[in-house]
Formats: structure tokens, C-alpha cells, sequence
């Protein structure tokens, strides 16, 4: 039966699409918990998910957690998730400089401390975790002292970002061979009560102006976090379900691999978001449309335990 896109799924539509999938993708932030509040029904929805045995997988763009910090996180929630099932951006972009860049050599990072621990799981070593002190005259910034074996530049989310960090980037992107990643380009954190403060994005793109370089991103939209996963488990994409807050995000990163897409409306975007994207008429944004759209995961919930 052909569903027209962005239709809101309730009752039998539920179990419909349920039964359709053998893999759901959770983001975070927006769907799952909101800061450090669980959303209601999240955990039962998990639980029942993988009970029906369903595979279930977390992708995040935020890169201050390890898996293993995810995992914690989860467990205080009351979430039942192993390590092995998140895949956040800084366990991302250590697996995607290994195995795909193939890094030989250091990461000038521009990042948290949770992106060192994840590179260094994989072997890789960084410089720049932490504070740039380094003082002197603005005409030596030019000639910081740069290690020879940075092979690459990789940003973050940095709460240590300074003109320094800028500075010394740019600085060893100056060198061609001199490789240049981003764990993702969200710009704004939306907090409670319609605030927001400076995401990744900001970062990535004062990185990139400097330099006069684009950089390669893994975190959502790019296909790259769904390959991660794929690659480790064997998931069909048209048996796959992506569910997300962010429509230039995680829904796009759903019509990018080609999975079904829902909308939850506990996060960052709107259902007349969506509509905007697909009255459009624009090709381009009716990757941002999603297939349903639900208020709440746990509106996944009668279906799950019926
Ligand atoms: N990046 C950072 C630094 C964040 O704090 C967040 C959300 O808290 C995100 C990205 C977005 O995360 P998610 O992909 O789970 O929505
Ligand atoms: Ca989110």
C-alpha cells in the first residue's frame, strides 16, 4: 500500500511499519532523552523493541561522549544498550580516519577529551586536547611550532576553542597532504525554553574559512555513521528504520541511505517544518521530508505491547 510521505502513524500504521523492519536508528538528543531527562516511554520502547527482536542502534553528532560514556548514560536513564550499539561521532570519526583515511600518523585535534580517548582506542594519537596557552607575538603566530607528524586536522565539539586552535589548524592545513575531518555541522544546541548555544558547525566553519578548505564530515547527514553501522552488523537498509528530531539531519541521513524515516516531535523540528520542505517543490529539501512523523516515541509503544 503506498503512504503518501510525512503521514502521522497511529494505530495498525504502527504496527505496519514495525513489522516492516528488522533494525530501528534512535538519535539521541530529541527523540530518546532531552539534556538528562529520559523521554517518557523511551526505555519501555527500547526494552520491547529489542524483545521483539528487533536490532536497535544509537547514532549521535555529539562528540563528548565515548561509547562507553553513552552506555553509562544510558544505564542511569534506564535504557538497556550496550557499548557495541552507539555509534556517536567521536567513536565515528576515530573508525572513519582508520579505516577509510587509512591515518598514518598523528590528529591535530580540535576537540573534547572523549574524541582523545576514542582515537586513542584505535591507535591513533593527537596534539591539542585542552587549552592552547601558547603567548608570544602575533608576528611568530605564523611559525607556532607544528609536530611533524600531524597527518591531520580534525574539529569537534571544543570548549577550549580559541584563536589559537584556529591559528595552529590553519597552520597545518596549510600543508596539501595534511588531511581535514569534522565530526559534524549541527550550528546551533537548542536548549529548554527556545535557547540555543553554539554548535560544532560554528567551530567547523571558522576552521574551514581560515584554511580555505572544506572539510570531510561523518557525523549525520553524511552516510558515513549508517556505513559504521552496517558494516559492523549486516543491516538491510529498506528493513531499517531511522528515527529522529532533526529533518537537515537525521532524516536526511535517512533518504541519503535509502531507510525509512519518522519524525518524532520532541525535539528540534516541527511538523510544519516538514510540510515547508515538502510544498517546496524543490527536489533538493524533499530529502528532508520525512516518510511518518509521531509525537512521541512512545507513541510506538500500544503496538509494541499489544
Ligand atoms: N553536538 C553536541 C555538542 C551536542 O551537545 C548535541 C546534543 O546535545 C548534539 C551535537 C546533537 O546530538 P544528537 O545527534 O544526539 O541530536
Ligand atoms: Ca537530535
Amino acid at each position: 500500500m503506498a503512504v503518501s510521505k510525512c503521514s502521522r502513524l497511529s494505530g495498525a500504521s504502527v504496527k505496519h511499519l514495525l513489522d516492516s523492519v528488522d533494525c530501528v536508528l534512535f538519535d539521541c538528543d530529541g527523540v530518546i532523552w532531552r539534556g538528562d531527562q529520559a523521554i517518557p516511554g523511551a526505555a519501555q520502547v527500547i526494552h520491547l523493541l529489542k524483545e521483539n527482536g528487533k536490532k536497535v542502534f544509537f547514532v549521535t553528532n555529539n562528540s563528548t561522549k565515548t561509547r562507553r560514556m553513552y552506555a553509562e548514560k544510558m544505564s542511569t536513564l534506564g535504557f538497556d544498550v550496550k557499548e557495541h550499539e552507539v555509534f556517536g561521532t567521536a567513536y565515528c570519526c576515530a573508525m572513519y580516519l582508520k579505516t577509510v583515511c587509512k591515518l598514518e600518523g598523528k590528529v591535530y585535534l580540535v576537540g573534547s577529551d572523549a574524541m582523545k580517548q576514542e582515537l586513542e582506542a584505535v591507535g591513533i594519537q593527537q596534539t591539542g586536547v585542552g587549552p592552547d596557552l601558547i603567548a608570544g607575538k602575533q608576528a611568530d603566530w605564523a611559525n607556532v611550532p607544528l609536530d611533524p607528524v600531524v597527518k591531520a586536522v580534525v574539529v569537534g565539539f571544543d570548549q577550549h576553542f580559541s584563536y589559537m586552535k584556529l591559528n595552529r589548524a590553519l597552520q597545518y592545513l596549510t600543508q596539501q597532504d595534511c588531511l581535514f575531518v569534522g565530526t559534524n555541522r549541527d550550528t546551533r544546541l537548542p536548549l529548554e525554553g527556545g535557547k540555543a548555544v553554539p554548535g560544532t558547525g560554528c567551530l567547523l566553519q571558522a576552521v574551514e574559512t581560515a584554511a580555505q578548505r572544506r572539510a570531510q564530515t561523518v557525523g549525520k547527514p553524511n552516510h558515513y555513521m549508517f556505513d559504521c553501522v552496517a558494516s559492523q552488523f549486516g543491516v538491510d537498509p529498506e528493513r531499517c528504520l531511522m528515527v529522529g528530531d532533526r529533518l537537515d539531519t537525521d532524516i536526511m541521513l535517512g533518504s541519503n541511505c535509502s531507510l525509512k524515516t519518522l519524525l518524532t516531535l520532541t525535539g528540534v523540528s516541527t511538523l510544519a517544518d516538514a510540510e515547508a520542505h515538502q510544498k517546496s517543490g524543490c527536489a533538493e529539501r524533499q530529502g528532508m521530508v520525512p516518510d511518518y512523523y509521531v509525537e512521541s516515541i512512545a507513541d510506538l509503544l500500544p503496538a509494541l505491547q499489544g
